[in-house]
């Protein structure tokens, strides 16, 4: 069984070809990583999978379901979350309530206080597992460090109970003590759920992933376990030659 899984994926913007016919596939409980160097296609890739952007051709598969034409809402219904910048959404809730809110999304029933501390209970052991400090809980997201702010875009995801998880770059412009901090938080995600991380930064990746897709020119140049991707001579030049 394949979680997320694509065939031929293929994106056009004009005459320029952005993703050329990418099949890839996700297994479920994978540490997956996909990199590339800038301008390789890696965030339209992502937004092709989430539904942030239609296909051209190809096709997107979830747990054998064909979700190519699905809108974002219900690939997310259907298991499928991908972090998103959450300073811009809940910048006065505290982390607390911005995940117990998560949580009453997710299962769409009318808030009454039963259930709201029901939520609140999921939300607080979800923080729990991500290790995420006590203190800052309760304090409004916008005045949280940055890194903070990086690992409840996490949580709130988790609070969706996917079945795959799209992490884009979970630690880029975090200071180097914080991204340690949600490096920790991703090491020790359920392996329930499966992640592909798409991340730049090569020393997180290479501690994270236990396979890895390059992306070159819209196409998959390599894919394979980190010590082959590390030794791959077309990988080494991929990247050289930018
Ligand atoms: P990466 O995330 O690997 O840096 P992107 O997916 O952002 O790569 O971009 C891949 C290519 O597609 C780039 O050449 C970029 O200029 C182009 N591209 C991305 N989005 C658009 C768009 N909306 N319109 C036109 N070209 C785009």
């Amino acid at each position: 069984m394949i979680a997320l899984g694509t065939c031929h994926l293929t994106r056009r913007f004009g005459g320029f070809t952005a993703v050329d016919a990418v099949s890839f596939n996700l297994l479920p409980g994978a540490r997956h990583a996909l990199i590339g160097p800038n301008g390789a296609g890696k965030t339209t890739f992502v937004n092709l999978l989430s539904g942030a952007l239609p296909a051209s051709e190809g096709q997107v598969m979830l747990f054998g379901q064909d979700i190519t034409h699905l809108p974002q809402h219900a690939r997310v219904r259907a298991g499928l979350a991908r972090t998103f910048q959450v300073n811009q959404l809940f910048p006065q809730f505290t982390p607390l309530e911005s995940v117990t809110l998560a949580i009453g999304e997710r299962e769409g029933q009318g808030a009454t206080w039963w259930r709201g501390a029901r939520h609140g209970a999921e939300a607080a052991r979800l923080l729990d597992d991500l290790h995420f400090p006590e203190a800052d809980r309760t304090r409004p997201t916008a005045e949280l460090p940055y890194g903070r702010q990086r690992l409840l875009e996490i949580a709130l995801a988790l609070a969706l109970k996917p079945r795959v998880l799209l992490l884009d770059e979970p630690a880029a412009g975090v200071p180097p003590a914080e991204s340690r901090e949600v490096m920790q938080a991703i090491a020790a995600l359920p392996r329930d759920v499966a992640v592909l991380l798409i991340e730049h930064d090569m020393d997180l990746v290479f501690r994270f992933a236990e396979r890895i897709t390059v992306l070159a020119f819209g196409a998959v140049l390599a894919d394979g376990e980190p010590d082959a991707i590390a030794k791959d001579p077309r990988v080494r030049e991929a990247y050289l030659g930018t």
